[in-house]
């Protein structure tokens, strides 16, 4: 079974994956290597820096 079968949703956004929809493998290092589902187009490591990068500049942005 793929870690897509397993999961039925992205590691990254949490929406769910169509049936037969092509997704992304992402290592993960937590204790072992495990590996997470994603779609092809996301990803759990770079959208969550960029989110950092876009609630810093938000927060500078409203104060
Ligand atoms: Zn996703």
């Amino acid at each position: 079974m793929s870690a897509a079968d397993r999961q039925r949703s992205c590691a990254a956004c949490g929406g769910s994956f169509a049936p037969g929809e092509r997704t992304g493998l992402e290592a993960v290092l937590d204790g072992e290597i495990l590996y997470v589902a994603v779609h092809p187009w996301h990803s759990t490591y770079p959208p969550r820096r960029e989110a950092e990068a876009t609630r810093r500049l938000t927060t500078v942005t409203a104060a």
